[in-house]
Formats: C-alpha cells, structure tokens, sequence
C-alpha cells in the first residue's frame, strides 16, 4: 500500500512531507519543478524546456503558492509562475528519494 502523508509543511524553498508509515521528507522546490509529471514538462527534451532549465536566480520563479490534495492518492501544485499541471501521486514523491531521515544523500 502507498503510504500517505499525515502532515505536508510549506517551507521557504521547500516541502516537508511526515509520512503514515515514519518516513519524513523534504523535497526542494528546484528538485519538484524539475521532475514535474505533467505532459507538458515531460513531453519535451529536457534541454529544450525553458521551465526546466532553471535560471541563475533559481528562485525568482520558483516559489510555491499552494498544494492541494488530488483525491486520497496526489499532491497538486501550485507554483507562482501560474504552472499547476503537476500532479505529484504519493507514489511518485517517495521514488524521488530526496534527503530523509532514512536515505543518507551521497
Ligand atoms: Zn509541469
């Protein structure tokens, strides 16, 4: 069974994610843009995408402006440059394996 999140915290530059079954994670907002699922970012080269290629200032445009809740299976996010395609399932966001209390990063 996917684990769901019993707690999502919208922090400055990033999201913290308390999962049901003790994981916790933090995921960056660079890190979800760039793996956004949405047809439109994943329908194109990656190199040709200009909302993937992220700006000097990568944050100007990376801001987050809401998450909602997609049934009992995804995240929705908002971000401030009107990009809201993106459906992150559950699922997917524990496959990312970002830096959690029980995946030590390089
Ligand atoms: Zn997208």
């Amino acid at each position: 069974m996917t684990p769901q999140p019993t707690q999502i915290k919208r922090l400055p530059d990033a999201i913290h994610v308390r999962w049901n079954d003790g994981h916790q994670s933090e995921y960056s907002y660079q890190l979800l843009r760039q793996k956004c699922p949405c047809a439109r970012c994943q329908s194109e080269e990656p190199d040709q995408n200009p909302l993937r290629v992220l700006p000097a200032d990568p944050l100007s445009n990376l801001t987050l402006v809401d998450i909602q809740l997609v049934g009992r299976y995804a995240i929705r996010l908002i971000w401030a440059d009107g990009h809201k395609t993106g459906i992150y399932t559950f699922d997917f966001l524990r496959s990312l394996q970002p830096d959690s209390t029980e995946i030590a990063p390089d």
